[in-house]
């Protein structure tokens, strides 16, 4: 499988000491790549690192042949990459459908609305509700949904099952495999809830400490016994 993101040797951290030390890592096209690892692992920094938020000490993080490290932040999305960051980032003020129109502002043509509408109908049920008037389920889709608006090829999601009932997390995994099925849509998707990760991905990377720790199929990983009471804790 021809990698789509391919990261070498990734050291990166926000002062002097870093956080992340030579990490290797690609997603393919059409793959779920699930990041996995104890609070502070590093999980939520690799991501940062990828979409340029933080900037990158050494090693090289590569997209479709581009140097992600020369590309701005804002201009992330352009090349193809959208980020959900950990506690999604809806504007609480705006509806449903102004969300929406925000992941389309730097499009051309029209953003259409619809597709996303018609992957998570409960939006479309709420679409002049005020982002603060959703539940956590329908907030977390609101984020994905504006991410697609973008039309990205790598989808970089973080912790999108934070403070969700199962039933919930269940229903949003579902739909990412879904789509990544529909679409062909990359995914790096980090999780603490390792098990539904798991469920979706093709393969598994752990982090401990700022280093890959282990990197293997989803459902080898899931099996894995010593491996998971060593790094995952169940
Ligand atoms: P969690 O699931 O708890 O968010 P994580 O695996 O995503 O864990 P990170 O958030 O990447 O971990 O944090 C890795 C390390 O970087 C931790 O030691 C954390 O304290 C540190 N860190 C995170 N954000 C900052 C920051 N803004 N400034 C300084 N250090 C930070």
């Amino acid at each position: 499988m021809t990698a789509l993101l391919e990261i070498t040797s990734l050291t990166a951290g926000y002062g002097a000491a870093p956080v992340l030390h030579e990490v290797d890592l690609s997603v393919g096209e059409g793959q779920i790549v699930a990041v996995l690892g104890a609070n502070g692992a590093g999980k939520t920094t690799l991501l940062r690192a990828i979409s340029n938020t933080l900037p990158v000490t050494a090693g090289s993080t590569r997209f479709d042949g581009i140097d992600l490290k020369s590309v701005k932040v804002e201009r992330m999305v352009r090349h193809g990459i959208a980020h959900v960051p950990e506690g999604r980032g809806v504007v609480t003020e705006l509806t449903v459908e102004e969300n929406l129109r925000l992941g389309g502002l730097w499009r051309k043509e029209k953003p259409k609305l619809d597709e996303v509408y018609e992957l998570f109908p409960a939006l479309a049920n709420r679409r002049s509700h005020l982002g603060h008037q959703l539940s956590g389920g329908e907030r977390q889709m609101l984020a994905i949904g504006r991410a697609l608006v973008a039309k990205p090829r790598l989808l970089l999601l973080d912790e999108p099952s934070l403070g969700l009932a199962p039933k919930i997390t269940a229903l949003i995994m579902g739909l990412l495999r879904d789509l990544r099925d529909r679409t062909g849509l990359s995914v790096l998707l980090v999780e603490q809830n390792v098990r539904s990760a798991l469920s979706i991905a093709d393969e598994g990377v752990v982090l401990n400490l700022g280093r890959v720790a282990a990197r293997q199929k989803a459902g080898t990983l899931a099996d894995d016994a010593d491996l998971r009471h060593a790094y995952l804790g169940f």
